[in-house]
């Protein structure tokens, strides 16, 4: 194969100086909210509660519902309901939690809110989900937890890691901030593990501006999660007011991490479009697949035998062994031509704070770190239209054509 990579093929691209797909910027990932959404909201808005009134049970219940799992705890963001599983799971100081370094940080981060140490464990290359056979070298005396994350809305590999945890007796805490709607063997993501965590962030699958969600089947860990999201007391204001009581007793160390009504009617509102938001990212991602499959230098996300992904993101990997360009320069040539890339993630060790706490150097997790090299993820959001998704295709073909020249042309 003869390199040549300044013969250009096809359309100049938009880095270059020519035209770009796009005249306006396709975000990776977006909400949409409804006139239905906005007069949901504002009703609660004519009413008496703000803070911890009806909508807060009554969304809780609905996403329960959803899920499939007894309880669901509201927390006004996903890295608060993280917080709190890893404080109902009883992480302390002079415990472990294994977890992937193949995630957004706020996984890792509770963890050390609570005291504990993150100890990573490698990712399976097809997936980026955790790797069992990892998970299993990284089990030590002081292990208490597992922080699975269904990376891109792909489950994790539960069944494996539910039999380590139950070997040694320990928590699993599933991240699925990626996974709402996603299925593992038939079952929905939310019942699955011991604790299920979400994030209702803007461009996560349903939005309440900022919030999050724990799922479980324990009724002891909804309770611990519904007290500590408010202070450690055991009642709620409104609960107290039906009563006619004013007494309140504060049982243990809690935080302020309520979801108030108006995020709840928001979220509840949202609840109704979820069906149709996951049907139109699994098109997305099957036009995707199909439209890219056998494009040189793209490896496309992997979904294994009886799982349903949710398709948070769609994460391809650029093989820089069949391209004149990396990941860097592919990221600047697609934002040129208007589509919006992004990259999940940097692995969290390699974060200046973890680097300097733990003494990370690089070469620890070396399916993560291989995998972020190539990492770039299209947009996916339920609102792209056809014409967006075609968009994508153009520029990804565009600009995988011309740094795949130099490999073709003789
Ligand atoms: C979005 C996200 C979070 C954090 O959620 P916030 O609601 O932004 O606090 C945590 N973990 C993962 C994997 C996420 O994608």
């Amino acid at each position: 194969m003869k390199q040549s990579s300044n013969v250009s093929v096809g359309e100049a691209l938009a880095i270059h100086g020519g035209e770009p797909v796009r005249k306006t910027l396709l975000p990776y990932g977006r909400q949409s909210i409804s006139e239905q959404d906005i007069e949901a909201v504002a009703e609660v808005l004519r009413s008496d509660w703000l803070t911890t009134g009806p909508k807060v049970a009554e969304f809780e219940e609905a996403f329960a519902a959803f899920a499939g799992a007894r309880f669901a705890v509201s927390f006004n963001s996903g890295t608060s309901a993280l917080h709190g599983a890893a404080f109902a799971a009883g992480l302390a100081p002079g415990d472990e939690a294994i977890t992937t370094p193949m995630t957004f940080c706020a996984t890792s981060n509770c963890v050390l809110y609570q005291g504990a140490r993150p100890v990573f464990a490698d990712v399976s290359s097809d997936t980026l989900n955790l790797d069992p056979e990892q998970i299993k070298s990284k089990i030590s005396s002081l292990t208490k937890a597992i922080l699975p994350v269904d990376y891109a809305g792909h489950p994790a590999d539960l069944d494996a890691i539910l039999k380590i945890a139950e070997q040694h007796g320990l928590t699993v805490i599933e991240d699925a901030s990626h996974a709402l709607g996603g299925e593992y063997q038939g079952r929905r993501v939310g019942q699955i593990s011991h604790m299920t965590t979400f994030s209702l962030h803007p461009v996560k699958h349903l939005t309440t501006g900022e919030g999050g969600m724990v799922t479980t089947d324990r009724a002891d860990f909804a309770e611990t999660l519904r007290r500590f999201r408010s202070h450690g007391i055991s009642s709620d204001a409104r609960a107290r007011q039906s009563a006619g009581q004013w007494q309140y007793e504060m049982v243990l160390l809690g935080m302020n991490y309520r979801l108030p009504d108006v995020n709840c009617a928001l979220g509840l509102s949202q609840m109704q479009g979820l069906t149709e938001n996951l049907a139109r990212r699994r098109a997305i991602a099957a036009s995707y697949a199909e439209q890219f499959a056998g494009v040189q230098g793209l490896i496309l996300p992997a979904v294994r035998a009886d799982v349903n992904p949710a398709w948070h993101l769609y994460p391809v990997r650029v093989d820089a062994g069949q391209l004149t360009a990396g990941r860097a320069e592919m990221f600047r040539a697609l934002r040129a031509e208007n589509i919006g890339v992004n990259v999940h993630y940097i692995p969290v060790h390699l974060h200046p704070y973890y680097r300097e706490r733990f003494g990370y150097k690089g070469g620890e997790y070396p399916v993560a770190e291989s995998a972020y090299e190539g990492l770039l993820s299209l947009p996916m959001f339920h609102a792209m239209t056809d014409e967006d998704v075609e968009d994508v295709v153009r520029a990804v073909g565009k600009v995988v054509k011309y740094y795949a020249a130099g490999f073709h042309r003789t």
